[in-house]
């Protein structure tokens, strides 16, 4: 048998997973095939032995008992042992409530397999609230609904699937390897286990020409499944790459914020029947207070996105780039005069105008995106 080979831990995670213990159990993404996603895409997915896994656990639990005891920093002589020891750390700090499972996809592993970790972590961390995951909807819908009881039952009670849309038409175009059936049967099938559901959307992934058969079709999913979350992220891509790989015919047209806004707005009018909360929690987005519980949220956000969308053209380049600058969190933060004035002077210096801005704009996320910076 193999011996142990280190701590390890993946390269991302959800927003609202920052509090989490990051727990990897398999490797890089089992699909790694989406045209707009570039995390593993020079990285082979491989599975972990469940052993390390569960040596990944013990690590955790003995530098948290360590530390709470007062014990100094063990001799971390190895990179693992450090960032082991770094995460205990962390965790404990974070009050060590929940834990999220890596990377792309650990539902893609033997059932029993997961079945063992989850109970692993739970004798080991029997505190825990949360054991969560990101899994791709293909993979849900191909897991028995027996064994999603059991993973139900063994502690895992959430999981985050990336819907990005319900076209048939864009998800084929960018290579999700998914349909819109798809995406319903696993968002059923987690639900009917118990387990809690947290959908991402992302705004954008049809640019201009398919925005309204995004949201439309997107809102008809989600009505369907009534997750207990439905997240916006933005697309923000690199002009190199093809996003509509699988077809001849169309080519993507990045939309501008006005479509976008219009894009959202639509997809939240539509969705009827739905008791989720809305969340868009990626700093990313243009709107981060789009965040309420439906149905009684409905109404605020919709007006708050038509708020936007009837702006006189030049406040709404105000928004568009005091939001990017930093300047601006919320529509309402533009009455913050010293704020507004800075951003106003930044438009001015520039020559941003409503006739230039989003080209403008387009253009500096392109350039941070090329060096890597946040925007
Ligand atoms: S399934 Fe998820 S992680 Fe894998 S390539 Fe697609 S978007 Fe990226």
């Amino acid at each position: 048998m193999q011996s142990y080979q280190g701590f390890e831990q993946g390269p991302i995670r959800p927003p609202s997973e920052a509090a989490s213990l990051l727990l990897r159990v398999n490797r890089n993404c089992p699909w790694n095939r989406c045209t707009f996603c570039s995390i593993y895409k020079k990285q082979k997915f491989s599975l972990r032995p469940v052993a390390d896994v569960l040596a990944d656990i013990d690590l955790i639990h003995r530098y948290t008992s360590e530390i709470r005891q007062g014990r100094r920093a063990p001799d971390t002589s190895s990179p693992e042992d450090q960032a082991a020891y770094y995460a205990a750390r962390n965790w404990l700090s974070e009050g060590m409530e929940s834990i999220f499972l890596q990377d792309a996809d650990s539902l893609v592993i033997r059932p029993q397999n997961l079945i063992t970790i989850l109970q692993h972590i739970k004798t080991r961390f029997p505190k825990v609230e949360r054991i969560t995951s990101y899994a791709r909807s293909e993979s849900v819908a191909r897991i028995s609904s027996e064994h999603m009881k059991e993973f139900a039952a063994a502690g895992l009670n959430r999981i985050h699937i990336g819907m990005e849309t319900a076209s048939d038409t864009i998800l084929g175009m960018v290579r999700k390897g998914c349909t819109k059936a798809i995406h319903i049967t696993a968002g059923l099938k987690v639900k009917a286990a118990g387990i809690e559901l947290s959908e991402y959307i992302l705004t954008g992934i049809g640019g201009s020409e398919f925005s309204r058969e995004h949201a439309i079709e997107s809102a008809d999913a989600l009505n369907q499944i009534d997750p207990d979350f439905i997240r916006f992220r933005t697309l923000h891509l690199q002009d190199k790459i093809t996003l509509f790989a699988n077809s001849d015919e169309y080519r993507y047209q990045w939309a501008p914020d006005l479509v976008l806004a219009e894009e959202i707005l639509l997809l939240l009018e539509r969705l009827e029947g739905v008791t989720s909360t809305v969340r868009s929690d990626h700093s990313y987005n243009l709107f981060q207070e789009v965040d309420g519980i439906l149905p009684q949220d409905k109404g605020r956000l919709l007006e708050l996105l038509r708020s936007f969308i009837t702006m006189p053209p030049a406040e709404r380049v105000l928004f568009q780039l005091g939001k990017r600058s930093g300047h601006f969190l919320r529509l309402g933060d533009m009455q913050i005069p010293g704020r507004r004035a800075q951003v106003a002077e930044t438009c001015r210096a520039a020559n941003i105008t409503p006739d230039n801005a989003d080209v403008w704009i387009h253009d500096m996320i392109q350039e941070r995106m090329r060096m890597g910076m946040p925007f």
